[in-house]
């Protein structure tokens, strides 16, 4: 046994899957950034078994690494690509989301582009992506290079603030400026699809509701948790009424205090903000986190639970009926979730249960 791990219930991803899959009309998972910090190829192999259109990544890397996986199912590299990285690009069958003329020539160069990229469009995120007005521009590009797909990305899906009806009006208005309507027409993120009953797109793109991390009260559907990140206690301290725990003694016991120390800090991905906001749970009981977080190592107050060395402390994520979702560990902190997720290091390996 290790000393801190991130454990992946594959089953709970493959039932978050499923969830998305009933709304959509075909689903393509996000799994960049290593499927959130989930692990690429074991999302991968855990979501094949719903059948989706295809994968969603980042990187020309995080393509490959899937290719060199098996996976032979369409995969969209969604972050523009360099006009020099489009050849290996190609080499590896992956599927291109271009935004700029630049970048649609430089693919038509390599004898690709009919039916094999998928154009960005930018209905107000201003991120990547032709500018939804002004389509019409790469219009003699779009007639000898039609895609086969056109998606737009929302900025504020989890708001009530009125921009998704009005990126969509302005997507609706870029697709129909396009020589043709494309055969794969997509906007749809977690927050956006768990909002919608049935999908009216073609394919929708969930990310971090797959990993276990919902939209809030609005959502119709809410995911269950995928990652717990646990740790052993290696020491066990008494502290005196008056004594201090960690860097810059922000913590002060009252009283006599029983302190567990785990081997995980912020090298980790546990982040210092957490120290004296965050719960964590020992054997059903919610222990907090006392002093800031450092390093390598975390300290939390176990005075109300039965704890000793070599006890298993569950940081984020659930124990028995108790669950600290990613969530709300990261509300505990002010942090984002999908930082807080995707900061979970390397350093901590990744045990897998459930798999299919
Ligand atoms: C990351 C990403 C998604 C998924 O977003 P979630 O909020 O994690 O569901 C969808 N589409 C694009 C283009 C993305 O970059």
């Amino acid at each position: 046994m290790t000393r801190a791990w991130v454990e992946i219930d594959l089953g709970a991803l493959r039932r978050n899957g499923a969830a998305m899959a009933a709304r959509a009309t075909a689903l393509l998972p996000m799994v960049k950034a290593d499927a959130y910090g989930i692990g690429a190829v074991a999302a991968v192999r855990a979501l094949e078994t719903l059948s989706p259109w295809g994968f969603g990544v980042a990187t020309l890397e995080e393509g490959r690494e899937l290719r060199d996986a098996g996976v032979t199912r369409p995969i969209i590299v969604f972050t523009p690509t360099l006009p020099d990285e489009l050849a290996d690009l190609r080499a590896a069958r992956l599927t291109p989301a271009l935004g700029t003329a630049r970048q649609i020539e430089a693919w038509r160069a390599l004898g690709a582009g009919r039916e094999d990229w998928h154009l960005a469009v930018d209905t107000g995120i201003h991120r990547a992506g032709v500018h939804w007005d002004e389509v019409d521009r790469l219009r003699p590009l779009l007639q000898a290079a039609p895609p086969q797909g056109a998606f737009t990305h929302f900025h504020s899906a989890d708001l009530d603030d009125g921009s998704l009806a009005e990126q969509e009006r302005r997507f609706e208005k870029a697709v129909a400026q396009l020589p043709a309507r494309p055969d794969l027409v997509h906007t749809e993120n977690s927050a956006a699809l768990a909002r919608t009953v049935k999908s009216r797109w073609s394919l929708a793109r969930p990310g971090i509701f797959l990993y276990g991390v919902g939209s809030g009260p609005r959502a119709l559907v809410q995911p269950e948790p995928v990652a717990s990140l646990r740790a052993r206690v290696v020491e066990m301290h008494t502290l005196e009424d008056g004594d201090t725990v960690s860097y810059g003694a922000t913590y002060r016991a009252h009283g006599v205090r029983r302190i567990a120390t785990v081997p995980v800090g912020y090298a980790d991905g546990y982040r210092r903000v957490l120290g004296n906001r965050a719960q964590a749970l020992v054997d059903g009981y919610c222990a907090p986190v006392v002093g800031v977080v450092t390093m390598d190592m975390t300290m939390i107050d176990v005075t109300q639970a039965p704890c000793d060395v070599g006890d298993v402390v569950t940081l984020i994520g659930r124990d028995g009926d108790q669950v600290r979702d990613v969530a709300s560990v990261a509300r505990d902190g002010d942090l984002s979730p999908y930082e807080l997720l995707t900061g979970l290091e390397s350093r901590l390996p990744r045990k897998y249960v459930n798999a299919p």
